[in-house]
């Protein structure tokens, strides 16, 4: 049995105060959140605060081996054109060291689910490997603008989903971003049987709206650099997500990643499809990119939103830690209360990712990891050694 009580407690939608105690089964399954005086003397206190473990629902482990390769501020399209040139690693065993040491240091901050975006298998190892510390759901990444290549792209993506499904990685096929996949591709991944959750970067650039509002802008140049035949994508006349979130009609559980230059039409024209739509927020990736944030006020006060964090990768991060997200939030959004944004870390995420039933909250039943916060760190707790 565990009992531990703390300065104060959130347990994935509240606070709690600190005459509170949280008591755990050995295997870290939660027994109960109950006032202190009903446990007796028995009982462990740590300072600080308690929070359920973090849920990541934006990463590309993959890129773990480009930390400080791309240079910040160039905006997506220079920044996608840096990642694509420079993304193969010297050899398989620096990438496979970069993706173990980047996935124990998620793990030692607090995060004990992932989202994970793949575009090859690399990552299949570790998450095999760990599967009984951290959950992993891999979002197989999809790209291709030429409609011509659509079903060679999609098998190919099938082929490496195959690979995490066979190693017992739970994973499904999504598409990479408005500007990558062709309008076939779009409809055949919509098609896409027993497919499971859908994620998709989303207006990470002012550029993206302007190639779909009038076929203009910096992503035309991107096109001529790789010699691609785009010529499908954009031209619509209206923002990036009214122009394809009509792809997705199988009431699929979405989830945005970035949003950073979304209005609340756009918002309100995803809210319109059935199916279940989260908004994961990467802040860090947006500043080192774009500099620039989300109108994460809007997506707040917007009815029907439910916001996610996510660190993206460490090629437009300088760490993989949900609370670093948080931080940067709650300098630019001092009005935001700390409370709803561990929700968004915590409870928001697991709904996400599906996990709920085990994951993101201080409610009887589940297991979902002890993380404190102490002086703006945090770090998940090891339960083994609470055991009374
Ligand atoms: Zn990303």
């Amino acid at each position: 049995m565990i009992k531990i009580t703390a300065d104060d407690i959130f347990d994935g939608r509240k606070f709690h105060g600190p005459d509170r105690a949280l008591v755990l089964d050995d295997d870290g399954v939660v027994s109960a959140l109950v006032p202190l005086s009903w446990v007796g003397e028995d009982y462990i206190k740590v300072e600080g605060v308690l929070c359920p473990g973090f849920v990541n629902t934006h990463c590309h482990l993959e890129l773990s081996h480009m930390k400080g390769v791309i240079p910040e501020g160039t905006s997506l399209p220079a920044f996608l054109t840096a990642v694509m040139e420079n993304r193969r690693p010297p050899a398989a065993e620096v990438l496979s060291s970069a993706i173990d040491s980047a996935a124990e240091a998620m793990r030692q901050s607090g995060i004990v689910a992932v989202g994970d975006i793949a575009n090859t298998a690399a990552t299949a190892s570790v998450k095999h490997r760990t599967a009984q510390q951290m959950v992993w759901r891999t979002f197989v990444e999809c790209m291709g603008v030429a409609d011509a290549f659509a079903p060679h792209r999609l098998e190919h993506s099938l082929s490496v989903m195959a690979q995490f499904r066979q190693a017992g990685i739970p994973a499904s096929l999504v598409p990479h971003a408005p500007y990558s996949v062709s309008p076939t591709l779009f409809r055949l991944i919509n098609g896409l049987k027993s497919n499971g959750i859908v994620s998709i970067h989303n207006q990470e650039s002012q550029a993206e709206n302007e190639l779909f509002r009038h076929k203009s802008g910096p992503f035309l140049e991107f096109y001529r650099h790789f010699n691609m035949d785009a010529s499908g994508i954009g031209g619509s006349g209206t923002n990036s997500l009214p122009s394809y979130i009509g792809y997705f009609d199988q009431d699929q559980t979405l989830i945005l990643v970035h949003n950073t230059f979304t209005s609340r039409s756009d918002v309100e024209a995803a809210l319109a499809r059935s199916g279940e739509t989260y908004w994961c927020l990467c802040p860090n990736a947006n500043l080192y990119i774009e500099g620039m944030l989300p109108d994460v006020p809007m997506l707040r006060d917007t009815p029907g939103v439910t916001i996610t964090l996510g660190t993206d990768s460490l090629a437009s991060n300088h760490q993989l830690s949900i609370w670093s997200e948080i931080e940067t939030l709650r300098h630019k959004f001092p009005q935001i209360p700390l409370e709803e944004m561990l929700q968004w870390a915590t409870l928001n995420g697991a709904q996400a990712l599906g996990i709920s039933d085990t994951s993101g909250s201080f409610e009887k039943g589940k297991s979902p990891g002890v993380v404190q916060i102490l002086h703006n760190a945090t770090k998940l707790l090891d339960q083994k050694a609470l055991i009374m």
